[in-house]
């Protein structure tokens, strides 16, 4: 078997099988790192990433179709809003320990109170883009005007802290928020800057513990199984949360991704275009070759981890606590909204039909009489039997005469047996009939039948 694979492998030329461990961050720079890290058990770097930001202007599932075009396992590492030297120093001391490389997207605002900051991450070999000037959560509303100005003051104020050199600048750009919108982003293809949204959050910027952090990051990360993680290193949550993300990551044999822009001297990295997507279509699975639905934020998670009470953000939980001791009756039913009948579908409506619809033909309508008194008829010829039993039979038929339809489902009484002890016995049909009775229609009903003849 394994001289097999020998003869396959040579084979092959030698760009291919390069090409091929370049792809699965097997070659040099996973070798050269750990010949440099001084921790022999650090997470590391596995591989650089270069990519062109004109060729995928848009990343991150989280909003995107596309995202890095990582391999199962690899995870890239982002991180918002600074820099703030209190946390972001510590950040770079874990990152430092572990001998992983991280892009960073810096708030000009931030780097103009602390350029030293940002020049601390360049030297530290981490990648950094920017997150605009002030942070402001409207870019998705704002005009081209207002746009422009966040995005290019952003861009000026961190290039001051590195004395304007733009080879230490990558061409990514985070929207504050996500708030992605078509100017902003249209704006930003323009200036061939690469829009960053994310595969997973880990909820970092809310009031979540440490730990909540932790579980959130890992959760999502093994939900998908690779791609872009969202931090901020300006909390201090999640300086408490990142070394053991960086631990847990390793134990479960997930690989850290540096990306860094193509330049004239640096190539990106050779990809296929299927590699930017996260699931990418089969002809085996048949759902993936369903119609794209819209950019939902977590579309492509499978698992969410259940809500825990700190996510809620509600200001009255001292008014829960309260009810949960039973001081307040808590409201049992839920208000949902009422359904709303102007919703529904309006009822077509039908025209009146005409009273000649209704209306039966004479010769049906003697037809009809006719078959109804041959059913009289021999209804009464059952009923009237013997002298004795004449009285009770004549009774019969009058009743049944009055309800020829349920007569007709009746058992006659004649020939069941005897009535006072006396044998019954069939007689012939007499000349007076009940059924001529039933056959003609009295006043009444002929005014009832034809009152139907018409609907109410
Ligand atoms: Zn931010």
């Amino acid at each position: 078997m394994i001289a097999n694979v020998l003869v396959m492998i040579r084979k092959r030329s030698r760009t291919v099988i390069g090409a091929a461990l370049l792809g699965c961050g097997l070659m040099t720079p996973y070798v050269a790192l750990a010949a440099d890290c001084p921790n022999p058990n650090a997470l590391g770097t596995s591989r650089t990433l270069v990519v062109d930001p004109t060729e995928h202007p848009r990343i991150g599932t989280m909003q995107y179709p596309e995202t890095l075009p990582l391999a199962d396992h690899e995870v890239v590492l982002t991180f918002d809003d600074g820099p703030l030297p209190k946390y972001s120093n510590q950040v770079l001391a874990i990152l430092a320990s572990q001998c992983v490389k991280a892009t960073f997207f810096t708030i000009g605002s931030q780097a103009r109170f602390n350029p030293e900051g940002v020049r601390k991450l360049i030297s530290a070999g981490h990648t950094v883009g920017t997150h605009s000037q002030n942070h402001p959560l409207t870019m998705n509303k704002m005009p081209l005007e207002r746009v422009r100005q966040e995005v290019d003051d952003g861009i000026a104020s961190t290039l001051a802290a590195l004395n304007g050199d733009r080879s230490k600048l990558a061409p990514f750009f985070r929207i504050p928020g996500l708030m992605r919108a078509e100017i902003p982003e249209a704006y930003l293809a323009s200036q061939g800057i690469q829009v960053w949204s994310a595969d997973f959050p880990a909820d970092d910027w809310r009031h979540v513990s440490p730990q909540r952090v932790y579980d959130l990051a890992i959760q999502r990360i093994e939900a998908k199984r690779k791609g872009i993680l969202l931090l901020h290193d300006i909390q201090p949550r999640t300086v408490a949360a990142l070394p053991r993300i960086l631990n847990t990551l390793k134990e479960r044999g997930y690989r850290i991704v540096h990306v860094v822009p193509a330049t004239a001297d640096r190539p990106a990295t050779p990809t296929e275009p299927q590699q930017w997507l996260m699931h990418p279509p089969t002809e085996t699975v048949a759902t993936t070759r369903w119609p794209k639905i819209p950019n939902f934020v977590f579309t492509a998670t499978r698992t969410l981890p259940a809500p825990v009470f700190a996510d809620m953000d509600w200001r009255d939980a001292d008014i829960l606590d309260h009810a949960q001791h039973a001081r307040v009756a808590v409201p049992v039913r839920t208000p949902w909204p009422q359904p709303q009948l102007t919703l529904l579908a309006p009822v077509s409506t039908l025209p009146i039909p005409a009273a000649d619809v209704f209306r039966v033909p004479e010769a049906l309508d003697l037809t009809l009489l006719a078959a109804r008194s041959a059913a009289s008829r021999r209804l009464a010829q059952r009923a009237t039997g013997p002298a004795v039993g004449a009285p009770r039979a004549q009774a019969i038929s009058a009743q049944q005469a009055r309800h020829p339809k349920q007569a007709a489902h009746q058992i006659p009484a004649a020939g069941h047996g005897r009535i006072h002890g006396t044998p019954m016995r069939v007689a012939p049909p007499a000349a007076n009939n009940a059924s001529v009775r039933i056959a003609k229609r009295t006043p009444r009903a002929e005014a009832s039948a034809a009152g139907k003849r018409v609907p109410d």
